[in-house]
Formats: C-alpha cells, structure tokens, sequence
C-alpha cells in the first residue's frame, strides 16, 4: 500500500491578557487538499476569534501559522488522525506504526532517548518530535465516534 501524506499547518498564539501574561497555545492541523492562503487566513481568524472569547483583555504578541510538513498523520490531544482511506483496521495499524518507527528513529537519530526529549539540546538543531504515548502500541484505540465517520477521518487515541 501506497502512505499517502498531507500538508500539516501548525498554529499558534501569544498573547497577554487581564489576568496572565504570555499565555499561549496551538494546534495542527491536516489538510487533504493543500489549503488556500485564502483558508489558512480564515482558519487564523477564527483561532484569534476563540482565543478573544475566552479571555478578557487579550493583546496579542503574535498569532501565526506555519507549515509543518507533509506527514501521514497529525498530533492531536493525546491521538493522532488521518483521512480514511484504509480498507480494514489491519492496514490502519500498520500504517501508524510505520509512522511511530519513522519518528521515533528521526528522534533517536537527533540524540534523544525512546520516549523522552533530550533537553541538552539545541531543538532547532536536534529537533524532537511528541508523539504524546504513540510509541505505546497497547494504548492504540481506533476512535468510532460519529464525528470521525462525518469528517472521514481515523484518529487514535492512545
Ligand atoms: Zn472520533
């Protein structure tokens, strides 16, 4: 089977509000199309929009989006998703631990342990990749939720 991979944007935000500093947060996002500047600026309005209603006195110090690369699986909150072209649960799992073992040997390759970012490091130098548990084949649990189905995605959690 042929890995299929899409373009991974990452986001983020840095901003001051009335009662906390420099908070920040971010997320990623896969596309199956390589988006428009068109979506992506849409997508980094409605990201400020949420940050702006759930804070008082936000001032930003920036908001941006980034392309991350071209992958066959984005991190999320503890799962990774993809879109489902898969034809049974086998060639899912297979193709997920094909990913795991490219990041966890890209890891290692960059001098950091199994499991754990090695923080002596320059990380723009030996850059690190989270795959927040992933590498813990028995907490794999493909997600059957109907919002998965809707999108035609497949995550997994772990
Ligand atoms: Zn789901």
């Amino acid at each position: 089977m042929i890995e299929k991979k899409y373009s991974i944007y990452k986001f983020y935000a840095n901003w001051d509000q009335d009662d906390f500093e420099n908070n920040c947060t971010g997320y990623s996002i896969m596309y199956k199309e390589n988006p428009s500047a068109e979506r992506l600026e849409n997508e980094l309005k409605e990201f400020k929009l949420r940050i702006l209603s759930k804070h008082n006195g936000v001032i930003f110090k920036n908001a941006e989006y980034e392309f991350v690369e071209e992958e066959s699986w984005c991190l999320g909150w503890f799962n990774h998703y993809t879109f489902n072209e898969f034809e049974n649960d086998l060639e899912i799992e297979d193709n997920f631990r094909d990913y795991v073992n490219r990041k966890e040997t890209s890891n290692l390759k960059n001098g950091h342990q199994r499991n754990d970012m090695n923080m002596s490091l320059d990380l723009k130098e030996h850059p690190y990749y989270c795959l927040m548990g992933a590498e813990d084949y028995y907490r794999w649990k493909i997600c059957r939720c109907e919002d998965c189905t809707k999108l035609g995605k497949i995550t997994i959690d772990h």
